[in-house]
């Protein structure tokens, strides 16, 4: 059974249909990626599975329960989370504060104990621990959002652009990272651009475009250049 089935999902902004009858499987202990170009819809269907945007169709079950139309609080708490794109953090909070705030739920030994798995695998914040976020570099910063979601020890973890603006040394850095925590059994939806780094980084893979799927498979299978055609409506 998938972890998480989105089935044929509409979703508008007022009248402009951003998302047209899209449909996206994630399996227990995979990584799943989304590709498209600046606007095909990819954030939109992130945040639509997060509950910041409602389907005007279709559903999404998450573990066994619909959670389209759920608030994002009812949502995070079903084991769902969300690294934005752009890496959002509290800037006037020091690292460790943020990261806690991921696990304010967790019994204190519980929460430090995860605090610990997180350091172990981004040691910069551990270093950085007792700094202001808003002084780390955009890199930090994502492996601070990033260290934010696995903290709240969710079932799946969705992150948005994690490559947004950063350097591509950057880039391979925290993708090691990610490999290393998918080897921890942890389910992943990522969105990326860069076509190559997606399918090498991913199990499975859909090409988003206008707002629609227009390709999908494993990412072994798909070929590089027939999905930068689809990336770009290319027949
Ligand atoms: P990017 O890589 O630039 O973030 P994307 O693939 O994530 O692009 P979305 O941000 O999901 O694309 O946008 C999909 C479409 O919906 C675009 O045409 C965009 O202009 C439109 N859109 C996104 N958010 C809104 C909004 N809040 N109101 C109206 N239209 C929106």
């Amino acid at each position: 059974m998938s972890l998480l089935e989105v089935n044929h999902i509409d979703v508008h902004y007022g009248d402009f249909l951003a998302l047209k009858d899209v449909s996206i499987h994630v399996e227990p202990g995979t990584i799943v990626s989304l590709i498209g170009a600046n606007g095909a819809g990819k954030s939109t269907i992130m945040n639509t599975i997060c509950g910041l945007n409602k389907p005007t169709k279709g559903d999404i079950i998450f573990d066994g329960q619909n959670i389209a139309g759920k608030k994002p609080n009812q949502i995070a708490r079903l084991g769902l989370s969300m690294a934005p794109e752009g890496s959002h953090c509290f800037e006037r909070m020091t690292v460790q504060d943020n990261l806690l705030m991921g696990a304010y739920l967790a019994k204190k030994d519980e929460r430090m104990q995860r605090l610990e798995n997180v350091y172990k695998l981004f040691p910069i914040l551990k270093e950085k621990a007792n700094q202001m976020s808003t002084f780390l570099s955009g890199g930090q910063r994502q492996m601070l959002a990033i260290g934010r979601g696995i903290m709240t020890q969710p079932k799946i973890l969705l992150c948005d652009e994690i490559s947004l603006g950063l350097a591509p040394v950057v880039i391979n850095d925290i993708y090691e990272k990610l490999k290393e925590i998918a080897d921890t059994g942890l389910t992943m939806l990522i969105v990326e651009q860069d076509v190559n780094r997606s399918l090498k980084s991913s199990d499975y893979a859909y090409v988003v475009l206008e707002g629609k799927i227009v390709m999908q498979g494993k990412s072994k299978e798909l070929s590089v250049d027939e999905v930068n055609d689809a990336y770009f409506g290319i027949n």
